[in-house]
C-alpha cells in the first residue's frame, strides 16, 4: 500500500534554510520592529533605529542581514565597513529619507550661510548617507532630546527631514528649529476622527503614539515616544490595560510578544484600518532566504560614508560630553 506523504509546511521549509544560511555564512539577522512578525520571529536582534544600529557595531558575525529599509543597511555598512550587509530587497525605501534629497539640502545649508545664520543641522536617522555626510549630528527618536540639548545656544537648529519629530522636539526642548518640510507617510495619515472613536470605545484605554505623528494626533497622546520607550511605557503597568497605538502596525507584534498581558490596538490611518509602511512591507523571508543564498542585494561601500560616518559615530556611539561641541561643525 503507498504511504502518502505529507507535504512539509512551506513557511517551515523557509526557515529553516534561512537557519542553515546563516550558519554556513555566519550571519546575524536583524530586524526592525515594522518588519512583518514572521520576520522578527527568526531574526537575532529586533529593535528600532538606535538599537540596531549599535548592535550592528557589536556583531562579531561576519554578514549582517538586515531587515528593515535602505538607510538602515545602508547605516548599518557605515558603521561595519569591513563586514557585508544584505539587505533582502534594494526597493525598500522610505518616503522620509526621500523627502530630504542632499543636493537640495546643500544649496539651502548654503543659503542659510550666505545669509549670516550660524547653525547646525541636526539630521534625523531616517536620511540617505548623502545627507547624513551633511550633518553636524545624527538624531533617532530614541537619543534626539539628549542630542538637541547639546547643540550649543549661539547655534541655531537646522533639523532634517521629519516637521513632525522637529515640532515635537521643539515642544519638550523648548529650543526653536529651521524645521525641514518631510515626513513619513505611514505617521501623516492616522486618522484623528478614528482615534477618537476608539478612545470613546475603549474609554479605559491609554494611547501612545510616535513623536513621527503631527500635533493634532499627538495631543490626544497620553504617552509619545519613539518604539523602544513605548514598550518600556507599556512594562511599567502590571494590570493588563489597553493600548491605542499610533505607529506602523507591526509594533504591535513586538508589544504582545513582550507584554501579552495587555491588549494592543492599532490607531487606524484615514484610508486603511492599520497602518504598514509599504517599504517595510517588501522583505519577506523568500526574500532574506535568497539575499542569503546568492549574496545580494548588498550594500557596497561609498565615497560619502566616511563624512557620514563621523557625524554617526560621534551621535550615537560616542556621544561628547554635554558642554563640549562637534569637533567639525558643518552649519556655520
Ligand atoms: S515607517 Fe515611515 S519613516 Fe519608517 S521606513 Fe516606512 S516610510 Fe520610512
Amino acid at each position: 500500500m503507498a504511504t502518502i506523504q505529507t507535504p512539509a509546511h512551506p513557511y517551515v521549509d523557509v526557515v529553516e534554510e534561512i537557519q542553515q544560511l546563516k550558519k554556513e555564512l555566519d550571519a546575524v539577522i536583524l530586524a526592525h520592529y515594522y518588519q512583518e512578525g514572521e520576520i522578527q520571529e527568526i531574526a537575532d536582534i529586533t529593535g528600532d533605529s538606535l538599537k540596531l544600529a549599535r548592535e550592528a557595531t557589536k556583531t562579531s558575525a561576519s554578514t549582517i542581514v538586515f531587515c528593515g529599509v535602505h538607510f538602515m543597511a545602508e547605516t548599518a555598512k557605515i558603521l561595519n565597513p569591513e563586514k557585508r550587509v544584505l539587505l533582502p530587497d534594494v526597493q525598500a525605501g522610505c518616503s522620509l529619507a526621500d523627502s530630504c534629497p542632499a543636493d537640495k539640502l546643500s544649496r539651502y545649508q548654503e543659503m542659510l550661510r550666505i545669509n549670516g545664520r550660524k547653525f547646525q543641522t541636526v539630521t534625523y536617522i531616517n536620511s540617505t548617507a548623502a545627507v547624513k555626510s551633511l550633518s553636524d549630528w545624527i538624531v533617532t527618536s530614541g537619543n534626539a532630546e539628549e542630542i538637541i540639548r547639546r547643540v550649543p545656544e549661539e547655534y541655531e537648529i537646522l533639523f532634517v527631514p521629519d516637521q513632525h519629530l522637529g515640532s515635537y522636539l521643539e515642544e519638550v526642548t523648548g529650543r526653536k528649529m529651521i524645521l525641514w518640510n518631510g515626513s513619513c507617510i505611514v505617521h501623516e495619515i492616522f486618522s484623528i476622527q478614528d482615534l477618537l472613536k476608539a478612545k470613546k470605545q475603549y474609554p479605559d484605554s491609554l494611547t501612545i503614539a510616535h513623536p513621527e505623528c503631527p500635533a493634532n494626533m499627538r495631543e490626544h497622546a497620553d504617552f509619545i515616544g519613539g518604539t523602544e520607550a513605548m514598550i518600556k511605557y507599556v512594562s511599567g503597568f502590571a494590570e493588563p490595560r489597553d493600548f491605542l497605538v499610533a505607529t506602523e502596525a507591526n509594533m504591535l507584534w513586538q508589544l504582545q510578544s513582550k507584554h501579552p498581558r495587555h491588549r494592543y490596538l492599532p490607531v487606524p490611518g484615514i484610508a486603511c484600518a492599520c497602518n504598514k509602511c509599504p517599504h517595510m512591507a517588501r522583505n519577506t523571508l523568500e526574500k532574506i532566504r535568497d539575499c542569503m543564498k546568492n549574496g545580494t542585494p548588498e550594500i557596497a561601500w561609498e565615497a560619502d560614508f566616511l563624512k557620514a560616518r563621523a557625524a554617526l559615530e560621534r551621535s550615537l556611539l560616542n556621544p561628547p560630553p554635554v558642554a563640549s561641541q562637534p569637533p567639525h561643525p558643518q552649519g556655520d
